[in-house]
C-alpha cells in the first residue's frame, strides 16, 4: 500500500506546558532533532499537534537514528510508528495487521488496542475503533491474546490528520531542550564528577561552555586531551561546546611560593572560580557549574565550599552536592564518561596538594593569606588572555 511509511513520534513532557513559550522550546527541540539525524540521511521533522514526526525521506538505519534521538533532552519517548494517509477504516484494520506482522516475529504476548481520535469527524468513536482493530488482530493472529488490565504490549491506533499505528514507546533522556534555559560555565577537570555535573545541567536546558586548568608540564599533553575526550561525551547530548583552556601553572607556582601549604587547595579553587567568573561573563554564561559535593574531599566541606564560594558573585550549580560517590559513578557510566575519567593522568589538584590541607578554612584567614599574592590580578589577566579556545563537537 503506497500510501503507508514509517516515521518516528517524538514525544515531549514538561516543554508542552510552558505556555506561550511553548513554541520557542518546540522550535529548539525540532531545531536539535534536525541537527542530530544530519548524518544519518535526509528526515522531514515538523511540529504536530503536541508532539514531533519526523519522517525519513531517504534510506536510512533505524539503530542510529534511535540512538541520535535517545540522546537530545527534552524527548520523553521516541515511538517508531506506522503511518498511513487514508481514512477507510478496512485499510486502517490491514494496517494495523501489517504493522503487528512485521514488528513482532512471535505473538506470545497479552495485548490490547487503545485508540484516539483527534478528528471527531471519523465515524467511529475511540472505544468502538479499539474494539473493532482488536477484534480484527485476534482473527487474523489467533495466538495472540487480550488483557485489557496489564497487557504486554499496548497497540496505538490514533486517527488525527493521519492515522498512526505503534506499540513500542522508547524512552527519552526528559529534560529540556539544550539552549532553552541560557547558558552557564562548565568547570570541567579530567575527573569523574565534572562531566556528570555538566550533563546534568544541560539536561535542564542549559547550554555549556566549559573551563579547564591545564598545568603544562606538571599536566601532560594527554591529561588536556583528556579534557577534550570528556567534553566530545558531553556533547553528545548538550551540542557543541566551546572549551577555554586557561594556562595555569605560573598562577600555581605563585600561590605555591606565597601561601601556606595547608591552603593551597582552598585558594587555587578560589582564583580558579575568579577567572572562571571572569570568563562566564566574559562569553556570556549566566552561572558556574562545579561537580563538588559535600565531604567528598577536604576542598568540599561545608567551611572550604563556603570559602570558594564567598570569592564569586555569579550563582554557582553544584548539581551533584548531594549525590554519593557510587550514584555519580552509575551516571558517568550511563552517559560514558567513566571509562575516560578514570585514565591515570594527573590533574593540577593532585600536585600541589598538601599533606594536611585545611578542612575548616575560615575566610578571613584565606583572605589573609591571598593578600600576599600581590600580582595576582595580573596574572589573572594574563591567563585570561592566554586561553586556548577548542570547539569541540560531538565524536558521534
Ligand atoms: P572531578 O571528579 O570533577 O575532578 P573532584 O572530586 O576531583 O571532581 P576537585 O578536584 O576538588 O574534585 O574539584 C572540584 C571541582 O572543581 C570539579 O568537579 C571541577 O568542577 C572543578 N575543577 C577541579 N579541577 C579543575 C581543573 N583542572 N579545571 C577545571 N575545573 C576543575
Ligand atoms: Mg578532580
Amino acid at each position: 500500500m503506497a500510501d503507508i511509511k514509517r516515521a518516528f513520534l517524538v514525544k515531549y513532557g514538561e516543554i508542552a506546558i510552558k505556555g506561550k513559550n511553548r513554541y520557542i522550546f518546540e522550535n529548539i527541540l525540532a531545531d536539535h532533532i534536525r541537527e542530530a539525524l544530519k548524518p544519518c540521511g535526509d528526515f522531514r521533522v515538523s511540529k504536530e499537534q503536541g508532539r514531533i514526526f519526523v519522517e525519513p525521506h531517504s534510506d536510512y538505519d533505524y539503530d542510529p537514528v534511535i540512538k541520535k534521538l535517545s540522546r537530545i533532552f527534552g524527548i520523553v519517548a521516541i515511538c517508531p510508528v506506522m503511518v498511513l494517509e487514508n481514512m477507510d477504516f478496512e485499510i486502517i484494520k490491514q494496517t494495523a495487521l501489517m504493522y503487528m506482522k512485521e514488528e513482532y516475529d512471535e505473538f506470545n504476548f497479552t495485548f490490547k488496542v487503545e485508540s484516539r481520535r483527534a478528528d471527531k469527524r471519523f465515524p467511529l468513536n475511540s472505544m468502538e475503533i479499539a474494539c473493532e482493530v482488536g477484534a480484527y488482530l485476534l482473527d487474523n493472529i489467533p495466538e495472540l491474546t487480550v488483557d485489557v488490565r496489564k497487557p504486554d504490549v499496548k497497540v496505538w491506533v490514533e486517527i488525527r490528520t493521519r492515522v498512526y499505528v505503534y506499540s513500542k514507546i522508547i524512552k527519552g533522556l526528559g529534560g529540556m531542550p539544550v539552549g532553552s534555559n541560557g547558558k552557564a560555565m562548565l568547570m570541567l577537570s579530567g575527573g569523574i564528577d565534572s562531566p556528570v555535573a555538566g550533563y546534568l545541567i544541560a539536561k535542564r536546558g542549559v547550554k555549556l561552555d566549559a573551563i579547564y586548568y591545564h598545568s603544562h608540564p606538571y599536566t601532560s599533553e594527554r591529561a588536556k586531551e583528556k579534557v577534550v575526550d570528556l567534553a566530545k561525551i558531553v556533547s553528545r547530548y548538550s551540542g557543541r561546546i566551546n572549551l577555554n583552556v586557561v594556562p595555569f601553572t605560573d598562577i600555581q607556582l605563585y600561590i605555591y611560593e606565597q601561601c601556606p601549604h595547608e591552603q593551597l587547595t582552598i585558594i587555587m579553587r578560589r582564583i580558579m572560580m575568579r577567572i572562571a567568573e571572569k570568563v562566564a561573563e566574559r562569553d556570556g554564561a549566566l552561572a558556574l557549574v562545579t561537580g563538588e559535593s559535600i565531604g567528598q574531599v577536604a576542598s568540599q566541606t561545608i567551611q572550604s565550599l563556603t570559602t570558594t564560594n564567598a570569592v564569586c558573585e555569579m550563582p554557582v550549580f553544584r548539581p551533584l552536592i548531594g549525590f554519593d560517590k557510587q550514584e555519580i559513578v552509575d551516571i558517568s557510566e550511563k552517559i560514558e564518561t567513566y571509562e575516560t575519567s578514570i585514565l591515570p593522568y594527573e590533574d593540577c589538584c593532585t600536585i600541589f596538594v598538601a599533606k594536611h590541607p585545611v578542612t575548616k578554612p575560615s575566610l578571613k584567614s584565606i583572605e589573609r593569606s591571598e593578600r600576599r599574592l600581590e600580582k595576582i590580578d595580573d596574572m589573572i589577566e594574563e591567563a585570561i588572555n592566554n586561553i586556548e579556545l577548542i570547539k569541540v563537537t560531538p565524536d558521534e
